[in-house]
C-alpha cells in the first residue's frame, strides 16, 4: 500500500512476484496500410513476453482510431473478434496525435500497471519494449525510447527535427534529444501526467517535468511498414509551435528585448537629427523614409503575432474543452 504525495489516495500496489500488466497504446489515423502487420507483431511481441514471465497474461493492445476516414476502425474490430487481448477506442473525431495519445493513457490507466505508446506503423522497434519492461522492474517510472540513429528518415525530415530539437533547446523546454512519443510509463506516472489539464498539449516536453525516476532505451528507427506519413509538414509546424509556445514565455522576452533596442537606435536618430538641424541639413530622403515604416511595421505585425499565439493559448485553455470524445469502446 503506498500514500500518493497530495493526493491523499490509498493505492493498493499488486502483489511483488506476479508479472506487471502492460498495456501497448497505438494512436492510428487512416493506417489500414500498416493494421494487419502491426497487429501481428505487437502479438507475437506480448505472447513472447507472456512466455518469458516478463507481463502479465492479460496484457492487452489498445489501439486508438484517431478519426480515420478510412477502414481503421473496421479493421480493430476484426482484429479484436480474433483475438480478445486486443482492444480498441474510437474517437468520434481527429484530435490529432498527441490527444490520441491521452486518449488512449486515459482509457488505459484502469486496465493496466503500465503502459507503452507507440506509433501504429511501427518505425520504432517494437522490440525495445521487451528492454523497457525489464528497466521498469528495476523501478523506473518512465523509460524513454530514443533513436540511435535516424538514416531512414528523409533528409528533410532529419534536419527539421535538429533545428526543433535546437530550438526547443534554447527556449528552455526539456526535451530528450531524439525522443518521441515512443516510452513506457507505470500506473502512477500516467496518473500524474494525466493531472495535467492543458489542452495544447506536447508531450515530449510534459512528461519529463513530472520527475520520477527515468531511463532510457536505444533502438533503431526503420522505416514506415507501409501506407504514407500522417504528420505533413503543416502538422509538425503546429506541433513545433505547440512545444514552444506551451513552455515558455521565452518569445514574450525577446519582444521587450526588441524593444529595448529599438528605443536605442531611435535615440541614436534623435541625436543625428538634431545634428542635422545644427548644420542646417534637412532635407531626408523618400527611400529612407519608406525602408523604416515597412521595417517598422513588419517588427511591430511579428511581435503582435507572437503575442497574439499567448492570447489564443490563453483562450483555449480558458474554454476547458475536453480532450478528446469516445464513440466506441470494445
Ligand atoms: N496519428 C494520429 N492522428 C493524427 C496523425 C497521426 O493518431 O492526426 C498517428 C499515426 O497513425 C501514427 C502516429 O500518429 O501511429 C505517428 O504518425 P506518422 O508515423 O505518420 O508520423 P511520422 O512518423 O511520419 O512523424
Ligand atoms: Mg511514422
Amino acid at each position: 500500500i503506498l500514500l500518493e504525495g497530495t493526493s491523499n489516495t490509498l493505492i493498493v500496489e499488486r502483489p511483488m512476484d506476479t508479472p506487471n500488466k502492460l498495456a501497448v497504446i497505438v494512436p492510428c489515423y487512416n493506417e489500414t496500410a500498416v493494421l494487419n502487420v502491426t497487429n501481428e507483431r505487437l502479438c507475437a511481441l506480448l505472447d513472447d513476453m507472456v512466455d518469458m514471465g516478463i507481463v502479465d497474461p492479460e496484457s492487452l493492445i489498445l489501439y486508438v482510431n484517431d478519426g480515420s476516414r478510412d477502414a481503421t476502425w473496421e479493421m480493430i474490430c476484426e482484429l479484436h473478434a480474433a483475438n480478445k487481448r486486443v482492444r480498441g477506442i474510437c474517437l468520434a473525431n481527429n484530435v490529432g496525435h498527441q490527444n490520441a495519445l491521452v486518449a488512449g493513457l486515459t482509457v488505459a490507466l484502469d486496465m493496466c500497471d503500465m503502459a507503452v505508446t507507440i506509433d501504429a506503423d511501427l518505425q520504432d522497434d517494437e522490440n525495445a519494449i521487451k528492454e523497457m519492461v525489464m528497466k521498469c522492474d528495476e523501478g523506473y517510472d518512465i523509460i524513454y525510447g530514443v533513436r540511435r540513429r535516424r538514416e531512414h528518415d528523409t533528409a528533410f525530415k532529419r534536419t527539421t527535427a535538429q533545428v526543433f530539437y535546437r530550438l526547443m533547446h534554447a527556449m528552455g523546454t526539456q526535451t530528450i534529444y531524439n525522443h518521441a512519443d515512443f516510452r513506457l510509463m507505470t500506473k502512477r506516472a500516467i496518473r500524474s501526467l494525466l493531472s495535467y489539464k492543458e489542452r495544447n498539449l506536447f508531450l515530449r516536453g510534459l512528461v519529463p517535468t513530472i520527475g520520477y525516476k527515468s531511463a532510457m532505451v536505444y533502438y533503431d528507427r526503420t522505416e514506415r511498414l507501409a501506407g504514407e506519413s500522417k504528420y505533413p509538414l503543416s502538422k509538425m509546424l503546429n506541433l513545433a509551435v505547440d512545444g514552444i509556445t506551451s513552455f515558455s514565455i521565452k518569445p514574450i522576452r525577446l519582444i521587450t528585448v526588441l524593444g529595448m533596442v529599438f528605443v536605442g537606435i531611435s535615440l541614436g536618430v534623435l541625436c543625428w537629427i538634431a545634428y542635422c538641424n545644427l548644420i542646417g541639413q534637412v532635407v531626408r530622403g523618400w527611400s529612407s523614409l519608406m525602408l523604416s515604416i515597412w521595417f517598422c511595421t513588419g517588427c511591430v505585425l511579428i511581435a503582435l503575432g507572437i503575442v497574439g499565439e499567448y492570447v489564443g493559448k490563453t483562450y483555449m485553455e480558458a474554454k476547458k474543452r475536453p480532450r478528446f470524445i469516445i464513440q466506441d469502446e470494445i
